[in-house]
């Protein structure tokens, strides 16, 4: 599927890869059926075949076959892409809070960056940050959505979704995928409405491409479509057809991935200098058993304590294969401090611990991967 999705109708178009359709306006008929294509498109509609495109904020046969194929992937009726996936993040709270509901529930620990846009209010929701125990209790008559990541961003904890869709009472659920990728974890078989994505991430998993992308049914995606043709944060077709490019080679990625992960996270947690290592692998990081029944294999991103702020910060700047980076899931793997950058903006009380540090483990050969990383952990001891 990964390979295949995505891809119908190229034999008839007398191609083999996908084409690339940079136009950024269509020809239209007339202005009768141009303008009742505009309004269908604009109002949440999906392109209809035979009909003008019109304008490419509101549709793109490139960026169609990218959500096809991934929608495919997560086992959802459609999807809609974003710029970004904190573009793709801001729709959903637009669409939230025009449906007149604006409190979200938001289970922590999330990426530093939606906890932020979360907790600034700029896109007019209220939020209550919680645990998954405390979702429950959370909930407000006027709660429009509940948001959680698993595994969650930088500490890999696991969250059951079917226990989270319970407590939710009918709240719909958005589920943060981007750590799981489709390959290990498809939310919405679980209950989850919504299932979001940084496509900047494993999906296009070389670092060279942004995007952001909801997988759900069709109801949110006409709301979360109309909310894009009317705010613009579209993915353009160049980084659409870079990113499906990406999907087909994502399973073999992220078991190769998954597999140097382990072996990392072994080796880390072995070494006198490491006091503790965040790997859903790990038996104490699952307690509830998530790896093997929701979520199919730990993934390959992990987080390390060191004893103090002062070595954490020292390692970055002394690692050489490995790039001291932010962003993750790609081929290449990246370390960083989430305390110092990517949860930065997470008020002070949330904030990941000074002391840690997340690896995004790429398809090097484990061991150099291994070497590198207790090289620099000797070094700066
Ligand atoms: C990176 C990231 C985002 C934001 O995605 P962008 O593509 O950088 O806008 C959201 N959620 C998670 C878990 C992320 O890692």
């Amino acid at each position: 599927m990964a390979v295949h999705a995505g891809r119908d109708g190229l034999t008839q178009l007398g191609v083999h890869a996908v084409p690339i359709d940079l136009s950024t306006t269509a020809p239209l008929p007339s202005v009768h059926d141009g303008g009742l294509a505009y309004e269908h498109m604009a109002t949440g509609g999906s392109h209809m075949e035979g009909q003008s495109t019109v304008y490419q904020r509101l549709w793109n046969p490139t960026v169609a076959r990218f959500e096809s194929g991934l929608a495919v992937l997560e086992g959802t009726p459609e999807s809609v892409a974003f710029a970004t996936g904190m573009a793709a993040l801001s729709a959903v709270l637009l669409a939230v809070v025009a449906a007149g509901k604006k409190h979200v529930v938001a289970v922590r620990p999330l990426y530093g960056g939606s906890d932020y846009l979360l907790a600034s209010g700029v896109l007019g929701n209220d939020v209550t940050f919680t645990t998954p125990e405390g979702v429950r209790a959370a909930l407000r008559p006027d709660t429009g959505l509940l948001i959680l990541e698993t595994p969650a961003n930088p500490t890999l904890e696991l969250v059951d979704i079917t226990e989270i869709t319970a407590a939710a009472d009918g709240v719909p659920l958005l589920v943060d995928n981007t750590f799981a990728s489709p390959v290990l974890q498809q939310p919405f078989k679980h209950g989850a409405a919504m299932v979001l994505h940084s496509a900047t991430k494993f999906l296009g998993g070389h670092g060279d491409a942004m995007g952001g992308v909801v997988a759900t049914g069709p109801e949110w995606a006409r709301r979360l479509r109309q909310i894009r043709a009317v705010t613009g944060g579209i993915l353009t077709p160049w980084p659409a057809y870079l990113l499906h490019r990406g999907l087909a080679t994502l399973p073999v990625r992220v078991r190769a991935q998954q597999a140097s992960a382990e072996k990392v996270a072994v080796a880390l947690a072995g070494h006198g200098l490491v006091q503790r290592v965040y790997y859903p692998g790990l038996a104490e990081c699952d307690p509830g058993g998530v790896i093997g029944t929701q979520m199919s294999g730990p993934g390959s991103l992990l987080a390390f304590e060191l004893a103090s702020a002062g070595h954490a910060e020292r390692v970055p700047a002394a690692v050489g294969m490995i790039t001291h980076a932010v962003s993750l899931g790609g081929i290449d793997t990246l370390i960083q401090h989430p305390a110092g950058l990517t949860h930065r903006p997470v008020e002070a009380g949330a904030k990941p611990h000074a002391s840690l540090l997340r690896v995004s483990v790429g398809l090097e050969e484990p061991a150099d991967i291994i070497e590198d990383l207790l090289q620099a952990l000797e070094a700066t001891r």
